[in-house]
C-alpha cells in the first residue's frame, strides 16, 4: 500500500471538546485534545496514517504488548509564541529516540515522515489546544505497541503507532526531597535502561512508592552492581554543581539519553560554565556536601525542564542543599532554555521547529 503523506486523511470531530478546558486551571493528563494520529504496521510495512477523533482503541485481550511488554513511548511539548505559532523543541531527537527504543524492544522502525508530518498535521488541527498561557504547553505523547492477538512469546508482527496530546499547566513543583536507592535498580548494563520502554516505568513504581512512604518525593537510582554510582533521579536525568562545575553521569546503556539533559549541558557550555560528563559516586556527593561544595542538584526532563532538589537522603542522613534562589547555574540555564523553547531567545542551535498557522 502506498502511504499518502501529502495530507493524512482525517475524520474530524463534529464538535470540539475544548470548552471543557479551563486554560487557567489545567489538570495534568486528564483532558485530551480532540484528535489523535493512528497508523498500523502489518504485513511488513506501515499502512496509511489517519487522524481520528480522540477515543478508545479496540484491542483483543491477547494483544501482545499487554502480556510481553513491547511498548515504547516519547514525551514532548508544544508551546505557542506571541504570534500564535506553534513551537516544538527538538522533535527530531524524540523521533530518533523512539526508533532507538523500538530497536531495543525488537519493534519495527517508524519512518520519519509519518512521525513528523503526522505530528505537524495533528498539531495544526488541534492548534486551539496549545495553551497560549505562560508556562503552559501541549504535552505530546507518541507511542508504539505490539498488537498481535497471539499469546506465544515472539516479536509481534503487527504494531500500532499513536500520537495524542493533552494540555498541561506550568510546572510549579516544590524543590524535591530525594533519597539514594540502596537496594532496587532501574536498569543494568546490557538491559533496556536507555530505551523509553513502558516496562522500565512499571518496574520503577514500587521502589518509588516505598521511598514516598518514607517521606521522599523521589529516589536517585544507583548502579546495579555496587550501588556506588549515581544514575538518574526517578524519571529524570540528574545533575550536580560541585565547586562551581556542572557534573552529570555520562549516558550509557543504563541511562536514558534525555533531550533536556543534552540541552542543559549545551547551554551551560555556551554560558561559559565548566561541564563534566563523568561518573559521580555517592561518596563524592557526601564528601562534597561535608566540605560545603555541593551547591546545586536538580533533575532534567521534558515535564519539569529543571526540577530542583532540596534534600538528598543517604544512609540514614539528610543532606540539605543551599536554597534554590542561590543556585546560579541551574536557574540561569533553566530560564534560558525556557526562553528558547517559547521563542523568546535566539535559537542559536536550531532547536525550535516552528509551525506557522
Ligand atoms: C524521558 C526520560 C528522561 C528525560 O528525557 P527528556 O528527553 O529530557 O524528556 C530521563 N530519564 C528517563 C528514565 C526518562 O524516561
Amino acid at each position: 500500500m502506498s502511504v499518502d503523506m501529502l495530507t493524512i486523511p482525517a475524520k474530524c470531530v463534529t464538535e470540539s471538546r475544548i470548552s471543557e478546558l479551563d486554560f487557567n486551571n489545567i489538570e495534568f493528563g486528564k483532558i485530551f485534545a480532540d484528535h489523535m494520529l493512528v497508523v498500523d504496521y502489518k504485513d511488513g510495512e506501515w499502512q496509511q496514517p489517519e487522524i481520528l477523533p480522540y477515543g478508545n482503541l479496540a484491542l483483543s485481550p491477547a494483544t501482545s504488548a499487554i502480556h510481553y511488554g513491547q511498548s515504547v513511548f516519547e514525551g514532548m511539548k508544544a508551546y505557542k509564541d506571541a504570534n500564535g505559532d506553534i513551537l516544538l523543541f527538538r522533535p527530531l531527537e524524540n523521533y530518533k529516540r523512539l526508533n532507538i527504543s523500538a530497536e531495543r524492544m525488537c519493534m519495527p522502525e517508524l519512518p520519519e515522515d509519518i512521525f513528523m508530518q503526522g505530528l505537524e498535521q495533528l498539531l495544526r488541527m488541534d492548534a486551539a489546544w496549545v495553551p497560549p498561557t505562560d508556562g503552559c504547553a501541549l504535552y505530546i505523547r507518541p507511542f508504539m505497541f505490539a498488537t498481535d492477538d497471539f499469546i506465544g512469546v515472539r516479536p509481534s508482527s503487527s504494531y500500532k503507532f499513536v500520537i495524542f496530546t493533552c494540555p498541561v499547566g506550568a510546572y510549579y513543583g516544590q524543590p524535591l526531597k530525594v533519597a539514594i536507592e540502596p537496594k532496587y535498580v532501574r536498569s543494568a548494563e546490557g538491559g533496556a535502561g536507555y530505551a523509553k520502554a513502558a516496562g522500565n516505568y512499571g518496574a520503577a513504581l514500587l521502589p518509588a512508592r516505598k521511598m514516598q512512604e518514607k517521606g521522599y518525593h523521589q529516589l536517585i537510582w544507583t548502579d546495579a552492581k555496587e550501588h556506588k554510582f549515581i544514575e538518574e533521579s526517578g524519571t529524570m536525568n540528574v545533575m550536580f554543581v560541585i565547586d562551581g562545575k556542572l557534573i552529570t553521569p555520562p549516558v550509557s546503556t543504563t541511562i536514558l539519553k534525555g533531550i533536556t539533559r543534552d540541552s542543559v549541558l549545551t547551554l551551560a557550555r555556551d554560558l561559559g560554565y565548566t561541564v563534566e560528563e563523568r561518573k559521580v559516586s555517592v561518596d563524592e556527593l557526601v564528601e562534597a556536601h561535608k566540605a560545603g561544595k555541593l551547591q546545586e542538584a536538580f533533575g532534567t526532563g521534558t515535564a519539569a525542564t529543571v526540577a530542583q532538589i532540596a534534600t538528598i537522603h543517604y544512609n540514614g542522613a539528610d543532606m540539605d542543599l543551599p536554597a534554590v534562589e542561590t543556585r546560579e547555574i541551574s536557574n540561569r540555564v533553566a530560564a534560558e532554555l525556557e526562553k528558547v523553547k517559547t521563542g523568546r531567545a535566539a535559537d542559536t542551535h536550531n532547536w525550535v521547529y516552528r509551525i506557522s498557522l
